[in-house]
């Protein structure tokens, strides 16, 4: 099967199938970048683009860093990786998790390693079960994720995942899981109150929503959540795949809001992307049953967990993170970001502008224009202009490289509105 390029030249049927993408279309034509510098993207046409996104949230320290380049070779060519299992580990693995173990605002922090974010969530969940059952309350069983929550693809994930359309269609998800309404503290005393607190393994919550629409917390919702977890007994996993390293202008979201969960995850941003990597940060107190007791092992675990290689990426990519003052940069950037696009609420189809808290930032449409498939055309728009934004299911997102400057987040909002003014 042929069809076109986007210069009408005939290309082969891709053999490529897209996460989370209508193949029926894609097939016909997909968009292919050849190179990164920055904040910036080029296609195989030659054009290029500002990368609004940061890819899927997670360029932080932006493309085409020749530094992580650098350091991957040379642990390449001196050892790519070899497996964690039992008592074999490499330097790289023992030096990011001692580098994030400090760096996290979890007490007496252990790091488990993962290949990506859903992977991540899946073993939070895992561990949150298994930490109960070794505790001598294996009835502790239930997961309470939010309205709008991602955490990821795999099973656990999609099932305390919110967002509803995630997981229709897959049949029976796993059982004793539930979502709360994302802002309401008293929606998740109900639920752990109908559920039974001694019935209840964990909370899941992002400190900012991110796939979710970009929503940040009312004030003290989260100080709350973890209060009521405390009170209960519940364990408290801040899911941080999008909002540690920097997004939310500090090393792990959980800071800005004073948090002390009891695991965090992570992924994304403590690679910039450039070599596929995740984890989570347990405290000691989950860490002990499987830390102290002898035989208590955790049966759990995948191949490539802390993979050497990746890990030198992870080194790396928190160096520039933390020389070019990437984190605070983030934090003075925030409001620079939100004031740029808040003038866009005045046009006739959007509903409202958000964000403020770090550098991500949503652009949400009225119910009229998202009927009418606004996101995707305005996506498409800003793309021709030469801007990458994400459509999600609301409306619009923005996450750019942290090492964005402030005239690169004016061109970006400058074709946002733009785009939306031709789709409106
Ligand atoms: N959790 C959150 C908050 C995410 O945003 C994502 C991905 O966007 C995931 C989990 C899943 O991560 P991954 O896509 O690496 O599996």
């Amino acid at each position: 099967m042929t069809s076109s390029d986007r210069s009408g030249a005939a290309v082969a049927d891709t053999r490529l199938w897209h996460p989370f993408s209508d193949m029926s279309a894609v097939r016909r034509g997909e968009f292919v970048l050849t190179r990164g510098e920055g904040i910036w993207v080029y296609d195989d046409q030659g054009r290029r683009y500002l990368d609004g996104t940061a890819s899927l949230w997670y360029a932080n320290v932006g493309h085409g860093r020749k530094e992580i380049a650098a350091a991957v070779q040379e642990q390449m060519g001196k050892l790519e990786a070899y497996s964690a299992f039992g008592d074999f580990t490499t330097e790289p693995a023992q030096a990011l998790a001692a580098r994030i173990a400090g760096l996290a605002p979890v007490a007496d922090a252990r790091v488990f390693f993962t290949t990506g974010g859903g992977e991540a969530l899946d073993s939070a969940a895992k561990i949150a079960r298994r930490y109960w059952s070794a505790k001598g309350h294996p009835e502790r069983v239930h997961l309470i994720g939010r309205t709008g929550g991602y955490h990821g693809t795999n099973g656990y994930g999609t099932s305390i995942g919110g967002i509803e359309a995630n997981r229709a269609g897959f049949g029976p998800l796993m059982s004793q899981v539930s979502s709360v309404q994302w802002d309401s503290l008293t929606a998740l005393e109900q639920e752990i109150l109908a559920v039974g607190p001694q019935k209840v393994a964990a909370v899941f919550a992002e400190p900012v929503i991110g796939a979710g629409g970009v929503l940040p917390p009312p004030e003290g919702y989260l100080e709350g959540v973890q209060a009521i977890c405390e009170e209960h007994g519940i364990l408290f996993v801040a899911d941080e795949v999008i909002c540690a390293f920097g997004r939310l202008g500090h090393w792990f979201g959980s800071e800005r809001f004073g948090l002390a969960p009891d695991m965090i995850t992570f992924a994304k941003g403590v690679t910039s992307g450039y070599l596929p990597l995740g984890g989570v940060v347990a405290s000691g107190r989950v860490a002990e049953p499987f830390w102290d007791e002898a035989g208590n092992m955790l049966r759990h675990g995948a191949t490539y967990s802390a993979h050497a290689t990746c890990c030198v990426a992870g080194s790396a990519n928190l160096d520039l993170l933390a020389q070019d003052d990437v984190v605070s940069r983030a934090l003075e950037l925030e409001s620079v970001l939100l004031d740029a696009l808040k003038p866009l609420a005045e046009q006739s189809i959007v509903h409202e502008v958000r964000g403020g808290v770090g550098l991500l930032a949503a652009v949400e449409f009225t119910p009229e224009a998202l009927a009418a498939g606004a996101p995707g055309k305005v996506f498409e728009r800003a793309r021709e202009r030469g801007v990458i934004v994400r459509a999600l299911g609301q409306g619009v997102a923005v996450s750019p490289p942290l090492t964005i400057e402030r005239d690169e987040i004016a061109f970006l909002a400058t074709a946002i509105g733009e785009a939306i003014e031709e789709v409106g």
